[in-house]
């Protein structure tokens, strides 16, 4: 661990409101009603604080009590919201530099991956994966090991080189893969402090051209599961579980893995005539271009433009890792909940995740099939429910995605998280006074 500066408050002059207060910086007055990206969260944080330095999250993050950084909100839970005040990394958006001899590129906390992916592409880098969004910050999504697919790619924060943290104390470290907490901070669910910049893994750019199949039997998927996993750098199956059948098959190949063609028919499946949404019947002028033309790997790993909604909008998710060896077995056993499933459902998708050695990865030592669900706004009903699908997925020992909904309490995730208590253990070192703490550490970790 390298300490690299530290706000010292003896000596400091700091200002004060006329009431007395101390005015810290960043303060958004009037902050507004303050909701989670789909609207199903309030978040109860009284005060918002908008850092434009490092050193503003350092004094921030010394002064104040209860606290919780805050990316780009698309967490479907209060995992962001905070008894106090919530720290905003939106005005640390930018990507700072890319170190061409050692294959990385350094951004800020708050940028999204949208942000900078463009540039970086224009430079001649790509990251190796992103998720079916580009509009979340890179702090935030590791934060919670959000994934793409591809039956090689770890999660997002696999890609995470180094990053500079801003302990609960306001000391700023930069913690890299050699040092001993690296793999508990890295998906950290905003336990341990304010990352205000990740240095990222990157390779030479590459294109991707994106192939879509309706209806693939579900027997195909029975039968040959590894193999259309592994037809692409990333795939998705997406299905409403009904009739036996995949809607949608979004196979992704990089151009300078797969010369071949794929047909227009596969494993039952024929090959779409124009492009779709992954939800039947909404507009496709938010998905990344499809019909096999080639585009930037930004422009195609991520299902949605930036620019445009993502997904539905007015919808709420959830998600389930099994074991990959177990992925015909927990597909089978959802189809079988069909009816129930159905019924609040927008669409489900069915994703590839790599083992990676983080801690609280829903990947971690294990390769995964992700199964996501995304649902119409009736919470009550999906909470209703959620029980029923997690008990379902029990024997496969199922870990839920941290960003969305789920209802598996912290005694169960003990069981299926071997470092779990490790990491309460380091949280609690990092944070005596326990200024991350949240409602959701409470109920669901600790
Ligand atoms: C439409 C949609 C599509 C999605 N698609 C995918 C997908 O394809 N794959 C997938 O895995 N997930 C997906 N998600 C979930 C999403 O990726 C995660 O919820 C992710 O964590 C959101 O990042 P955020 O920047 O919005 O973080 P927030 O929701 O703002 O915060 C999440 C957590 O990160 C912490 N945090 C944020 N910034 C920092 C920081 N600088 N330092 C320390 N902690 C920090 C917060 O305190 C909080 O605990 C999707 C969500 C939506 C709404």
């Amino acid at each position: 661990m390298k300490t690299t500066s530290m706000i010292v408050t003896g000596g400091l002059v700091v200002p004060f409101s006329a009431c007395g207060r101390q005015v810290l910086p960043g303060l958004v007055e009037d902050p507004g009603t303050r909701q989670n990206w789909a609207g199903n969260y309030t978040y109860q944080a009284e005060r918002l604080y908008r850092p434009g330095t490092v050193e503003e999250v350092q004094e921030l993050v010394l002064e104040l009590g209860k606290q919780k950084a805050l990316g780009s909100r698309h967490c479907f839970n209060n995992i962001a919201d905070s008894p106090g005040s919530q720290i905003t990394t939106s005005g640390l958006n930018r990507m700072l530099s890319v170190d061409e001899a050692n294959m990385t590129v350094t951004v800020e906390a708050g940028a999204r991956y949208g942000d900078f992916a463009e540039e970086l592409h224009d430079r001649g880098y790509a990251l190796h994966n992103l998720a079916s969004l580009p509009h979340i910050t890179v702090a935030g999504a590791c934060a919670t090991g959000t994934h793409g697919s591809g039956v090689e790619n770890g999660n997002l924060a696999t890609a995470v080189v180094s990053f500079d943290l801003v302990r609960p104390d306001g000391e700023l470290v930069t913690i890299d893969r050699q040092h001993p907490d690296f793999p508990a901070v890295v998906v950290g669910l905003g336990a341990f402090g304010i990352v205000t910049r990740m240095t990222l893994e990157v390779q030479p750019t590459f294109e991707v051209r994106q192939h879509i199949y309706n209806n693939l039997p579900l027997t195909s998927v029975v039968d040959h599961f590894d193999t259309i996993m592994s037809a692409g750098y990333s795939v998705s199956l997406f299905t409403d579980w009904l009739d036996g059948n995949v809607s949608e098959v979004w196979i992704k190949r990089r151009t300078d893995r797969h010369a071949e063609e794929l047909g227009g028919e596969y494993y039952g499946a024929l090959a779409a005539t124009e492009n779709m949404h992954p939800i039947a019947g909404l507009s496709t002028e938010a998905v990344s271009d499809q019909m096999g033309r080639p585009g930037p790997w930004y422009d195609r790993l991520p299902h949605f433009r930036m620019g445009f909604t993502p997904s539905a909008g007015e919808e709420l998710q959830s998600e389930y890792f099994v074991p990959r060896e177990n992925a015909v077995e927990a597909i089978l056993a959802i189809e079988a909940l069909a009816d129930e499933v159905n019924p609040l459902l927008l669409i489900s998708e069915i994703r590839t995740i790599a083992a990676d050695g983080l801690w609280m990865s829903p990947a971690y030592q294990r390769d995964s099939v992700a199964l996501h669900f995304t649902w119409k706004q009736q919470e009550p009903e999906v909470l209703a429910l959620l029980p029923k699908i997690e008990e379902t997925l029990a024997p496969f020992a199922v870990r839920p995605h941290w960003g969305k909904l789920f209802t598996i309490n912290a005694a169960t995730l003990r069981q299926r998280y071997p470092k779990l208590d490790d990491f309460v253990t380091l949280a609690k070192r990092y944070d005596p006074e326990e200024k991350f703490h949240n409602t959701y550490l409470d109920n669901r970790v600790w």
